[in-house]
């Protein structure tokens, strides 16, 4: 635990005084208009003909645009009805659950039965149905003719189509090459089989530019097997990471923190303990009780010398070989490391079988080889971890695949190739010009949801189905298969994966719908013979039983690592030798998701940043290399260098700087960048400055996720960038009172020893005068008394909950300079308070909405009543009743408030962005310029509850009303329910002695209160 108990919010408040008032006030900026090129951002979806009745290429015919003469049984118009699919992403599938109005998908969920979902959804997920409307989405088939791209008909694409690849058929195959991401799909490695029957000359390559190879790889190392490791979190009492976002970045993820969280809860006694080591602030670092900042390269050391301990302490099995030796590294005679380590080994040794290490997907081989042989070492297999069987597959690595492409063109192998879903010529590592790679293949047919930069480089085009528009399966982590189904017929004519294989193959089944029943065959059955078999699966989302069965291979002896330089250095940072970590956005992930609004102006959970990626740098970095906050640099490693701005960042490891993927595109799209090149299809696009920068650009065969030995260059520039960090600070009396005193009131933490000792420790945290009310008291309720709870020792940060709010409720975005202005309009922010060293920081994530306050203040100063109390407790507004004084946000405590001070959806208005508007929940009113909103409990969620249950004549059931927060939750950290049920859980919640309002001393009593957080550090470590 950190010696230093002061909260702060940022640096710029750690480095001043509290009487200083360092951050943003509210309404002191100006008022201007938003530019064209700034409204072009925040509308996100400029220039789109897409008529909707008459969308070429649609498949529902125009005729089908006519009322039911008969109604079809079971669709009632404007009752949402709900499905269940799956998305696949980076070779993983999440099963989801879509809700639907008139066949409109709208708000997308988790599937409860799926393993790697359990009910919960990320940020991603929710964002996918803003991505299915982009108008920015390619809308036919294109070819390149004379340098200019031209539309094309299907027809057209299908008559050149059967006369190439028949030719192909006749020569087997021969130069003809696919290069396709990873799928875990039976399909699709049904299709992959049938076309490598029909073209047995041609080469498969598969490319992901984030991708886990090295996992796969230690494993074989391990095992000399490929297995799958499903890990019990709920069952672990100490869960070390070695650079691994275990909760937030695995395909697993969402199940693994709702495991973790079912380990965090000190009422029953139950609380595991964490220990991250990692080189910049992750989700799972953020809510470790203990966290070191340790750069990536050091790992593979640490990681050995765990081993040496342990093995010896514990008497590792013979079968396992003999230990790592004990590195002799700089970094471990770290005093405070080495206190840490020796407690850590120490708690470890004491729990058998109970605790669980996990080895991040950028470390090597060698690291996840001994992240298996320690948890053999802690008896921890069978018990919290567990192996099934993987796909042992052969292929190279995706750079290694992508590298023997490009020299396979280069040697003039490659006379046809197919591109599917990938999107190299923005992916390629920096060493590989890929888009040169192109000029030289003849015929280029490159698939993709966007004409994205690949497609610029192609002769053909082929429009790519959404996942909400094809059908398709997938597996899990685990390896159960999920059933995609499609939500609504391809808006634009796009085709799946497996459709296209199918077309360009002649294969006897060209639908989707019969190759994927075709590939279950072995697992779901006949569905011709029984249409149950398949009716079910799909109703069910997934096929159960088909998880892949227990593995119990052996380990085998590691053999002792050998180090390179730098990996057994000392922790101070060498100026020309930086770490480069480059790593897959937390957002964007490798750039696929760059043109999706929601998740550009989505604060990033560690940075707050909004609409860029820099390069991030530690305090003590930033100070040694003479940078600054917002600073251009010139980052350099080799031959390769970029400019870019810099963020200086609490958690970040010394001598470690980090750039995240999935910026800096040209052919993204209105909202991430697009430069028209060769002209564009359909004319009317306009060029728009790219998002970012592009740090592929600085990959290579040596630095794919970390290397050391780059530079950084100073410049006298600066650079704007758009955070949240000090934007809606709670109370700016606060500052001028002290931000010491007040933090501690709003972020409430005890250890558990303190907390066994104190369960009512958070009572003690403010101490004020009786609270006298203005109004007659008790106020009564007669029916529902809405209420919510939030419980910050499960909260991760991850932000779900932001943007299912902002998908459920039709919340715009506003753009990057109106984000600097502190103008966005989220109902939903995560403050994240630090505690402590800078530079090892510790971290709290406070989820803050509208509190619902039964004295609120808001209500008290509307001079029109827009804002009013409710008979069930809620804070309504009306918005047709708001003139916009915004008297009521300037009172609010809270900073909850959000003001429309522009028409964001105005725009959609226009036949070319009609598109958009499909993805608006009808239950919900699209907000004008000048009114003033915020969160209302998804009031449209209470009454359609209401006249659900009285329509059944019935009173409501607890938890049959959940708000959108709540559902995407991976930890369920939020639980909403009626406090005038006293056997409700948020009655429940509300009587745990954790329980705290925010701002308690002002006698607005809100609604939505606190459940406070409880560290669990060793007590070895005070
Ligand atoms: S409350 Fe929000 S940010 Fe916190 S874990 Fe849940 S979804 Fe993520």
């Amino acid at each position: 635990m950190n010696e230093d108990k002061r909260y702060w919010r940022s640096l710029a408040e750690h480095a001043t005084s509290p009487q200083q008032d360092e951050v943003q006030p509210e309404f002191e900026t100006p008022l201007e208009p938003p530019t064209q090129e700034e409204r072009r951002h925040f509308l996100k979806l400029t220039a789109a003909s897409v008529a909707l009745a008459g969308a070429a290429g649609c498949r529902w015919q125009e005729d089908h645009l006519l009322p039911h003469t008969q109604q079809p049984e079971g669709v009632v118009p404007g009752i949402p009805r709900y499905f269940m699919t799956a998305m696949e992403l980076g070779g993983a599938g999440v099963g989801l659950r879509v809700k639907s109005y008139d066949g409109r998908p709208i708000k997308i969920d988790g599937n409860p039965a799926h393993p790697d979902s359990l009910g919960a959804s990320g940020a991603r997920h929710q964002a996918t149905v803003l991505g299915l409307y982009d108008p920015d989405r390619s809308r036919g088939f294109s070819s390149l003719a004379e340098g200019r791209r031209q539309p094309a008909s299907e027809t057209e694409f299908r008559v050149f189509a059967r006369e190439h690849f028949s030719a192909l058929r006749g020569q087997k195959g021969r130069g003809l090459a696919v290069l396709a991401g990873e799928s875990s799909s039976p399909s699709v490695a049904d299709m992959k089989s049938r076309w490598q029957a029909r073209f047995p000359e041609a080469r498969w390559f598969e490319y992901e530019p984030v991708s886990s190879p090295n996992e796969r790889l230690g494993s074989k190392l391990a095992f000399g097997k490929v297995v799958r490791t499903r890990l019990a979190l709920d069952k672990a009492k100490v869960i070390v990471s070695l650079d691994a976002d275990i909760l937030g970045s695995r395909p697993d993820s969402l199940a693994l923190a709702r495991a973790w969280a079912k380990g965090r809860q000190p009422e029953s006694g139950k609380m595991s303990r964490s220990y991250v080591f990692e080189s910049s602030l992750s989700e799972t670092g953020a809510v470790a009780d203990h966290r070191f900042s340790l750069r990536a390269e050091h790992i593979k050391a640490l990681a050995a010398y765990l081993d040496s301990e342990l093995s010896h302490r514990l008497g590792a099995p013979a079968a396992l070989g003999a230990p790592q030796p004990a590195p002799a590294a700089k970094f471990l005679e770290d005093p405070a490391l080495r206190k840490l380590l020796t407690a850590m080994i120490a708690d470890l040794a004491i729990q058998p079988g109970a605790s669980v290490v996990v080895a991040g997907a950028a470390q090597p081989p060698e690291v996840h080889a001994l992240a298996y042989r320690l948890n053999a070492v802690l008896r921890n297999v069978g018990s919290t971890v567990q192996y099934l069987e993987g796909i042992d597959s052969s292929e190279p690595s995706p750079a290694e695949a992508l590298r023997a492409l490009n020299e396979e063109i280069g040697a003039g192998h490659v006379q046809t190739l197919l591109i599917l879903d990938s999107n190299p010529v923005y992916t390629a590592p920096g060493d590989i010009d890929f888009a040169a790679a192109l000029a030289k293949v003849p015929t280029t047919i490159c698939a993709s949801l966007y004409a994205d930069e690949t497609v610029n480089a192609c002769k053909w085009h082929i429009p790519l189905a959404h996942f909400l528009e094809a059908w398709g399966d997938v597996r899990a982590s685990d390896g159960t298969i999920s059933i995609q189904q499609p939500l609504i017929a391809p808006l634009y004519g796009g085709k799946s994966t497996i459709e296209i294989l199918a077309m360009l193959s002649s294969d006897e089944l060209p639908s989707g719908l019969e190759i994927v029943q075709r590939s279950l065959l072995p697992v779901v059955g006949n569905v011709a013979a029984d249409p149950r078999l398949w009716r079910k699966a799909v109703h069910d989302g997934l096929v159960p039983g088909t998880a892949a069965a227990p593995d119990h291979s052996a380990l085998r002896p590691v053999a002792p690592f050998e180090y390179a330089r730098g990996e057994l250095s000392g922790l101070e940072a060498e100026p020309g030798q930086l770490e480069l970590v480059l790593a897959p956005d937390p957002k964007l992930y490798d750039g696929r998701f760059a043109n999706n609004g929601w998740l550009m102006e989505l604060p990033d959970g560690a940075t707050k940043l909004t609409w860029d990626n820099a390069l991030l740098v530690s305090p003590s970095t930033a100070k040694l290399l003479g940078v600054t906050d917002s600073m251009l640099v010139t980052l350099s490693l080799e031959t390769e260098s970029l400019t870019v701005p810099v963020l200086v960042v609490p958690g970040q490891a010394t001598g470690s700087v980090k750039l995240y993927l999935g910026y800096g595109r040209t052919a993204a799209g209105s909202v991430a960048g697009r430069a028209i090149a060769g002209g564009s299809v359909h004319g009317e696009w306009d060029e728009q400055p790219s998002i970012g920068v592009n740090a592929y650009r600085l990959r290579s065969k040596r630095l794919w996720d970390f290397a050391r030995g780059a530079s950084v260059k100073p410049s006298s520039d600066k650079y704007r960038m758009a955070t949240t960090q000090d934007k809606h600070t709670i109370d700016r009396i606060g500052k001028v009172l002290g931000t010491e005193d007040r933090l501690p009131m709003l972020v409430r933490e005890a250890t558990l020893t303190e907390y066994e000792e104190h369960p009512d420790f958070v009572k003690h945290a403010v101490h004020h005068p009786p609270l006298l009310s203005l109004w007659k008291e008790p106020v009564k309720y007669e029916g529902h008394r809405w209420g919510m709870s939030i419980d910050l020792n499960k909260c991760t940060g991850c932000s779900g909950c932001v943007v299912a709010c902002q998908a459920e409720n039709n919340i715009p975005t506003v753009g990057k300079d109106r984000v600097y202005m502190g103008r966005e309009m989220q109902w939903l922010r995560i403050d994240r308070y630090f505690k402590g060293d800078p530079e090892q920081p510790e971290v709290v994530n406070q989820p803050v909405p509208c509190m619902q306050c039964e004295h609120a203040p808001c209500e008290q100063v509307c001079p029109v009543g827009a804002t009013s109390h409710s008979h069930e407790g809620l804070n309504d507004m009306t918005y047709n009743r708001c003139i916009g004084t915004r008297y009521c946000s300037n009172n609010c405590p809270y900073k909850v408030r959000k003001f429309n001070y522009f028409n964001f959806h105005e725009d959609l208005k226009e036949e070319k962005n009609q598109v958009q508007q499909m993805v608006y929940n009808p239950e919900v009113t699209v907000r004008f310029r000048g009114v003033m909103e915020k969160c209302t409990y998804c009031v449209q969620r209470i009454q359609e509850g209401k006249f659900r249950a009285s329509r059944e004549n019935r009173t409501l059931r607890d938890g049959e009303v959940t708000t959108a927060c709540q559902d995407s939750c991976p930890t369920q950290a939020i639980v909403f329910g009626d406090l005038n049920d006293p056997k409700s859980e948020v009655s429940r919640l509300k009587s745990n002695s954790r329980d705290y309002s925010l701002l308690e001393e002002l006698n607005v009593r809100p609604r939505t209160t606190y459940l406070a957080l409880v560290r669990n550090p060793n007590p070895e470590l005070g």
